[in-house]
C-alpha cells in the first residue's frame, strides 16, 4: 500500500548564514568554526546531546593528531577539542597506560612524543556539555531534538533544510549548508552523489562498566581492515549498512544483548558492579558518504594538494601523512554544500582512516570556515581558505611542518 503526503505550507523558522545538520565531532567544529569567523550559524542535530558517536556512542578515544614519528599533524580545532575533552581530567584507558597523551599535552621531551601518540581518552558526558558551552560562546544557534528530513532546492542551491521536532514540520533556511550527519544525508536529500559503503559493518557494543571501584570502557566489536580480507571472527557475521530505519533498530537490540551477556559474565548487579552506561545512538562506523569533486585515496600520502586544507595522521600505523583537498568536501552538483566527518569524499580503504575523531574535526573546521565565506563553493578561492585557516591555528600542508 502506498499513501500520498498532503501537500502542506511550511513555517521557515529561522533564517541563517549557515547551517550546519549533526552535532558529532565534524558538525561541533564547523559550528565553531564558522561562528567565529562573524556570520549567524545555526546547527541542528536530532539527540540533545553534542558529540554524536564520540560522546552518545560512548566511543571515547580521541585519536591521534600526530604521525607517530613524533610531529603533530593535525592542529586548529582538532588540537582544541582534544585539550577541552580532557579539561577537567582523563579516563585512564588501563593501569599501564594512565595517559596516551604523555609528552604532549604540557610540552614533553621528543623522545616522550615519538614513543607516545597525541591522543587521550576523555569523559563523554563531561566533553558533550563543554561542547556546547563554546559553542554558545560563540553564538551558534543549537537547536537539538530536530531531525533533517528534505530539503528545498533552487538552481544547483540547498534554500532551506525541512525538519520535523516537537513543533512538527518547520523549515530553516541559510545561504550556505554543512551536512554533518555521519551519513551524508543532507548530500542524499539535496540530489548530490553519493557512495554507499557496500562491504557493511560488525556489531560494536562498547559500553561502560563499574567493576571494584574501576569504571571501564568495554570496547567489544572490532573495526575490520577494509583492505584485508575478514579476520576468522568476523567471517559469517551478519553486516550492518546503517541507513535503513528497521536494520538499525534491530541492530541496537542486538547490540543490548550482547552487553547485558557480556556484564552478566562478571557477576550480576551488586554495590561493586553496575552496568554502567549504553550507547544511546548506533554503534556504526561507514554508511554513506559524499562522491564529492575529489575522491582522497589511501596511496596519497606525502601527497601535496594545492587547495589543502588540514592534515591528518593514520591511527593505525605511524609514519604516514595525508593533505585533505578541499576539492573531497565539496560537490560537483551543489554548490551551497560541503560534508565533513565520517561523510565525505574518500575511497573505500582511505574511509577506515578518515573517520575517526581527528579527521571529523579537521574537516569540520575546513567545511565550517568555507561555507561562511560563500554561497559558491565550487568557485571559492582555495588560497583564501587556506589563509583564513592558517589565521585560526591550522596548519594546511605537509610543507608548513
Ligand atoms: C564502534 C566504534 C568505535 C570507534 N572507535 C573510535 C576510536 O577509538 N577513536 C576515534 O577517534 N574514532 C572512533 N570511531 C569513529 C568516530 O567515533 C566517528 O566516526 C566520529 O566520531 C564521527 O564523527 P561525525 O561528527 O562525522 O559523525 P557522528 O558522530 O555520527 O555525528 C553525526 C551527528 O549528526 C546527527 N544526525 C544524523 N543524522 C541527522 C539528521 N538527519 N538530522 C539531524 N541530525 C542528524 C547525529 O545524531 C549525530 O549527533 C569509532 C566508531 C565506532 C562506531
Amino acid at each position: 500500500m502506498e499513501i500520498i503526503e498532503r501537500e502542506r505550507r511550511i513555517p521557515v523558522a529561522g533564517e541563517f548564514d549557515v547551517c550546519v545538520c549533526g552535532g558529532g565531532v565534524a558538525g561541533v567544529s564547523a559550528a565553531l568554526a564558522a561562528a567565529r569567523t562573524g556570520v549567524k550559524t545555526l546547527l541542528i542535530e536530532k539527540s540533545f546531546m553534542l558529540g554524536g558517536l564520540a560522546t552518545a556512542g560512548l566511543v571515547t578515544i580521541y585519536l591521534p593528531l600526530c604521525d607517530g614519528e613524533g610531529r603533530q599533524v593535525s592542529f586548529g580545532i582538532a588540537e582544541e577539542l582534544l585539550r577541552l575533552s580532557v579539561k577537567y581530567g582523563h579516563e585512564p584507558r588501563s593501569e599501564k597506560r594512565p595517559l596516551d597523551g604523555a609528552g604532549w599535552l604540557d610540552g614533553g621531551t621528543p623522545e616522550q612524543r615519538r614513543e607516545h601518540r597525541f591522543m587521550v581518552q576523555f569523559n563523554a558526558a563531561v566533553f558533550a556539555i563543554l561542547c556546547e558551552r563554546i559553542l554558545r560562546e560563540a553564538g551558534v544557534d543549537i537547536l537539538f531534538g530536530t531531525s533533517v528530513c528534505a530539503a528545498d532546492m533552487r538552481n544547483e542551491k540547498i534554500r532551506a533544510v525541512i525538519t520535523e521536532n516537537k513543533s512538527g514540520r518547520q523549515a530553516f533556511a541559510a545561504r550556505s549548508f554543512v551536512d554533518a550527519t555521519g551519513d551524508a544525508d543532507l548530500c542524499k536529500l539535496s540530489g548530490a552523489s553519493t557512495v554507499e559503503f557496500q562491504r557493511g559493518n560488525v556489531l560494536a557494543y562498547w559500553y561502560y562498566e563499574h567493576l571494584d571501584e574501576q569504571y571501564r570502557l568495554r570496547m567489544l566489536g572490532f573495526a575490520d581492515h577494509i583492505d584485508r580480507p575478514p579476520a576468522p571472527e568476523a567471517r559469517g557475521q551478519k553486516r550492518y549498512l546503517g541507513l535503513d530505519g528497521r536494520e538499525l533498530s534491530d541492530m541496537t537490540q542486538e547490540a543490548h544483548e550482547k552487553i547485558l551477556e557480556d556484564f552478566l559474565s562478571r557477576g550480576g548487579v551488586t554495590a561493586r558492579h553496575a552496568l554502567a552506561t549504553i550507547a544511546a545512538t548506533p554503534q556504526i562506523r561507514m554508511t554513506r558518504r559524499l562522491d564529492g569533486l575529489y575522491t582522497l585515496q589511501k596511496e596519497e600520502k606525502f601527497t601535496a594538494f594545492d587547495d589543502s586544507i588540514g592534515m591528518i595522521g593514520n591511527w593505525r600505523e605511524r609514519g604516514p601523512v595525508y593533505e585533505i583537498p578541499f576539492r573531497s568536501l565539496i560537490s560537483g552538483e551543489i554548490k551551497n554544500l560541503a560534508a565533513c566527518g565520517r561523510c565525505f569524499s574518500v575511497g573505500e580503504t582511505m574511509w577506515d582512516i578518515s573517520r575517526v575523531i581527528p579527521p571529523c574535526a579537521v574537516t569540520g573546521q575546513a567545511a565550517g570556515t568555507a561555507a561562511a565565506m560563500t554561497d559558491d563553493l565550487p568557485a571559492l578561492d582555495s588560497g583564501i581558505l587556506q589563509k583564513q585557516l592558517e589565521k585560526d591555528g591550522v596548519k594546511p600542508r605537509l610543507s608548513d611542518l
